[in-house]
């Protein structure tokens, strides 16, 4: 087939490959397979708020571990997933399986925490998302308050009126709300006011540098500050270092996530990892 030679390495995710309709075709299929033969997992990243040094909530990312492959990056599939059409299947699968997971630890007496899933722009705006959210809520028993739907400042701008609307729904539901990556798109903070969200995430493009470019520091303390002035939550993602986060602490910010604190782990893992955090959050971070 298409996919041999190359000692198992997956050809079509390199850039040329990536680009051909032959590829396409066949990471779709590889996709289908995927999702009949339960190739997926999730794994989790913890948030940590910054104010209680305690682990605040988790952020749901998808896995594709293909036999023989190991795990696929979400950023070789999700955007096959999109053009494919195929994300409304694979999101179901996601949604479906972070109110199991839910179910699961509540079951173990993991402690309740909220839970972020990631959602493309094509699930927003072309699915019934509400209608599909709402009838999982449902069958699964799941608090809607438990979930936060992560989605990219981008796909609010190309259509601010009908996302605002969809937004509402999905408040009205009882569920949060956060922009993803923002500072990357071409939304200015004003326009966050018409829209129905609880917190931004601020990209890890920022943040990376935050300590030794002016600018950055500068983009990421106004993020803050005309977050806050909104009243919306203030996370900042990518962070890697003590002195990173030192400065989005000193600067206000709510929730620090990323590899300082915990890289994404499988659910047995996160929790283990969770409960060792919270015996010695303070001295260990
Ligand atoms: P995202 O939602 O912005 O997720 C953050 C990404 O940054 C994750 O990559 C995470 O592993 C990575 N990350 C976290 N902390 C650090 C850090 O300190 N340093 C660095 N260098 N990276 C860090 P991942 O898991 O590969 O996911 C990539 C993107 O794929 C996500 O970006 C999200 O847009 C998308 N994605 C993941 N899971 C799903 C899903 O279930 N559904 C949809 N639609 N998209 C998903
Ligand atoms: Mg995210
Ligand atoms: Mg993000
Ligand atoms: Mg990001």
């Amino acid at each position: 087939s298409a996919k041999s030679g190359g000692g198992g390495t997956y050809h079509f995710f390199t850039k040329t490959m990536n680009e051909s309709a032959m590829a396409r075709l066949v990471i779709e299929n590889d996709l289908r397979e995927a999702l009949a033969q339960n190739q997926f997992e999730l794994h989790y990243q913890p948030k940590l708020d910054l104010r209680t040094n305690r682990i605040s909530g988790l952020e749901a990312l998808i896995r594709w571990k293909q036999p023989g492959r190991g795990y696929i990056s979400p950023m070789q599939f999700i955007p096959v997933a999109e053009e494919t059409g195929l994300i409304g299947k694979i999101g179901e699968w996601v949604i479906g399986e972070v109110c199991r997971q839910i179910d699961e630890w509540n079951a173990q007496s993991v402690p309740p925490m909220p839970i972020a899933i990631n959602l493309s722009p094509r699930q927003l705006i072309e699915g019934r998302i509400t209608e599909t959210i709402s009838r999982i809520l449902t069958d699964t028993g799941t608090p809607a308050a438990r979930i936060i739907l992560e989605i990219t400042e981008t796909v609010m701008m190309q259509d601010i009126k009908k996302s605002a609307a969809i937004l509402d729904e999905l408040r009205h539901l009882g569920l949060q709300i956060a922009v993803d990556d923002f500072g990357t798109g071409y939304s200015s903070l004003a326009y966050l006011k018409r829209l129905p969200i609880n917190s931004i995430k601020i990209d890890r493009s920022f943040v990376r540098d935050v300590t030794i470019d002016t600018d950055d520091a500068a983009i990421t303390r106004t993020i803050i500050l005309m977050g806050h002035n909104l009243g919306l939550k203030v996370v900042a993602e990518g962070v890697e270092t003590r002195e990173q986060m030192a400065f989005l602490r000193e600067s206000g910010c709510d929730e620090v996530q990323g590899f300082l604190v915990a890289t994404p782990l499988p659910p047995d893992e996160i929790v283990k990892h969770i409960m060792r955090l919270s015996e010695n959050a303070a001295t260990e971070l």
